[in-house]
């Protein structure tokens, strides 16, 4: 089961709120009342299991055979997201806890044990061919709340081999994480972290958490040592993030063969049914917006007081503004349900119907695991919330994003039966990064001095930055390797530096004079896991353009615009997210939304040189 995470994982918060209240902590007993609750539920989740057995062979007997199978798959899947969710949250409420750990545990078994037993599910329903399913589902109107789902099965015929060579297929699966497997214990537990020494006298062990936090430092010194040090540690070691990233292109090209697809691009997207001119319309009109980029990082320049043509790549992480503000909680969930005022009544209570029952385990606390997720599956119950909140502005962004999902969990299950309501990732941060821009309005409308809009918006600006075009920058990357390899060429860790240099130098304007990137840094592609995952980045971009397409719309009050989009976060994983999207008035395949994003990132620069200006006739 999906939860879904932030972009940044914050850097690991060492204050532990001491005002908890007892209304501040979710409460899991929603889903179970006792552990021993939550056994029984496994016990009769593996009965159901055993019993599902009697589907196999029998799926295209009959129209009542095929519902009453499929009704029981999604039965017994929803109890399984339910044990999911209950051991995941309290492994997280608590990850030091031996009993928390062995739960989870228990759930992950229950978890191989359905895949097993679901095992023959689709290789059959591919097997009955879209004419016997159709035939099936027009026998039994009942049938209908599953065409979605067997038709996102037997689209695949295609690409799919025969009994032999799926088995084939299926015994090479179990040898095909080994490079990223190597890469992780690499990457995170085996790079011997540089020390390093900082102005203020204090040694830093710069592992992946340090180096998050040191990049930010004020002092310009420090974070050139800091990135200095760390890329070159990375840089030490680029051979052999090329072989680990090399591998896992050859095994996803390999795969695209066997898939009998043209390009592993091509494949990748087609697992959502997505058109291939999204992944290009975006990397076309990121290109485009470069200008506005650049706008970007010279205003960035000059607000951390370097002269023009001075900034480098260690410049890009320190806060814009610094801020002492405090926002206690009570205050940000108002600030939060003020701003999604425009969404309406039906929006606004159902968040504070979560806000007052215990949805959100709220504050950092050891043991706690770190960041912030919202975790929707157990459909019958609620969704989740685990923040580390500490009263500055980013957390209320955050509570805005997380609850932006929770409320997108809360609508779809609403509204949809269980196996429709699991929504794609492609539309999963639309509706996080849609209440962030609500945020933000609501945040400018309400500010009392311009330090305070310039917190908003320079907190607006980096999220921007952040998620629309340095991902848009990583999936231009991740297109071009793909490619290299789909067409029999080979990648070395230098190579690969290159390629990922050139389009890093591209989009921080080197040539235009905006940005310097050091040699060393270029290296810096071999610590973004994500390209292990197979483009799965780019949804981040397309993600925040389509939000701030339709943030627009609902704030500007076009009709419509408010219900096409309560329609969207009801409508789950009813149809191809691309569809779905489109039918909430973007279309992702076309420039406009990447137009909207660029404009409101213009917008938020716009008025904050308008505030520079006041300031300087001061
Ligand atoms: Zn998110």
């Amino acid at each position: 089961m999906r939860t879904f995470l932030l972009l940044v994982p914050f850097v690991a918060s060492t204050a532990f709120a001491a005002t908890e209240r007892p209304e501040d902590r979710w409460n899991l007993a929603d889903m179970y009342p006792s552990v021993k609750a939550w056994q029984e539920d496994g016990a009769k989740l593996e009965s159901q299991l055993k019993a599902f057995a009697g589907c196999r062979g029998k799926l295209g007997e009959s129209a009542r055979r095929l519902k009453s199978c499929l009704d029981a798959y999604a039965d017994f899947t929803k109890r399984y997201a339910r044990l999911e969710t209950y051991a995941s949250q309290l492994h997280a409420e608590d990850t030091g806890s031996a009993e928390n750990l062995e739960l989870a545990d228990k759930a992950r078994q229950l978890g191989a044990q359905r895949e097993e037993a679901i095992s023959f599910l689709k290789p059959e329903i591919l097997r009955l061919g879209r004419t016997r399913v159709e035939a099936l589902l027009k026998e039994d109107k009942s049938l209908a709340m599953y065409r979605h789902y067997v038709d996102d099965i037997v689209r695949m015929a295609a690409h799919t081999l025969d009994t032999k060579g799926e088995g084939i297929v299926a015994s090479f699966e179990l040898s095909e994480g080994a490079a990223y497997s190597a890469y992780k214990i690499l990457a995170n537990a085996e790079l011997p972290w540089p020390t390093v020494k900082l102005s203020d006298g204090q040694e830093v062990r710069l592992d992946q958490s340090a180096y998050t936090e040191h990049r930010e430092a004020r002092n310009r010194e420090d974070r050139k040592k800091v990135f200095d040090a760390f890329w070159g540690k990375w840089k030490e070691f680029e051979r052999t993030f090329g072989v680990t990233l090399q591998e896992t292109l050859k095994k996803d090209t390999v795969y695209t063969r066997v898939r009998k697809y043209p390009d592993t691009l091509g494949r990748s997207l087609d697992r959502e049914r997505l058109p291939p001119a999204v992944y290009e319309t975006l990397i076309a009109e990121s290109n485009k917006g470069l200008p506005t980029l650049h706008r970007y990082f010279r205003l960035r320049g000059r607000m951390l007081g370097l002269e023009k043509g001075e900034m480098r790549y260690y410049d890009i992480y320190p806060p814009l503004v610094s801020s002492s503000l405090k926002y206690p909680l009570d205050q940000a969930k108002t600030m939060v349900l003020e701003a999604v005022k425009p969404l309406g009544e039906r929006y606004v209570s159902a968040m504070s119907k979560g806000f007052e029952n215990r949805w959100m385990d709220t504050y950092p606390r050891p043991r706690k695991q770190s960041g912030a997720h919202m975790a929707g599956s157990a459909y019958d119950v609620h969704p989740y919330v685990l923040m580390n909140y500490n009263d500055n502005y980013e957390s209320v962004s955050t509570l805005a994003h997380e609850w932006g999902h929770a409320m997108h969990s809360y609508f779809s299950n609403a509204a949809q039966p269980f196996i429709n309501s699991d929504y794609a990732t492609f539309v999963a941060e639309i509706a996080s990064t849609f209440n962030e821009a609500l945020l933000l309005e609501h945040a400018l409308k309400n500010a009392k001095s311009d330090d305070e809009r310039l917190l908003y918006l320079g907190s607006a600006l980096e999220n921007l930055r952040g998620t629309f075009f340095r991902q848009a920058m990583f999936a231009e990357f991740e297109r071009d390797i793909h490619a290299r390899v789909d067409q029999g060429e080979s990648l070395s860790g230098k190579r690969l530096s290159g390629m990922y240099g050139e389009i890093l130098r591209r989009y921080h304007g080197e040539r235009e004079g905006v940005v310097k990137i050091d040699e060393l840094y270029t290296v810096e592609w071999a610590y973004i896991p994500h390209f292990y995952y197979t483009f799965y980045v780019f949804q981040y971009a397309t993600s925040i353009a389509a939000s701030s397409l339709l943030a627009d719309a609902v704030l500007k009050g076009e009709p419509g615009a408010r219900e096409r989009y309560l329609k969207l976060i009801s409508a789950g994983g009813s149809d191809y997210p691309y569809d779905l999207v489109k039918a909430a008035g973007v279309d992702l395949a076309t420039p406009t939304p990447y137009q909207a994003v660029i404009a409101r990132m213009n917008r938020v620069m716009d008025e904050i040189e308008a505030i520079e200006a006041r300031r300087n006739r001061r």
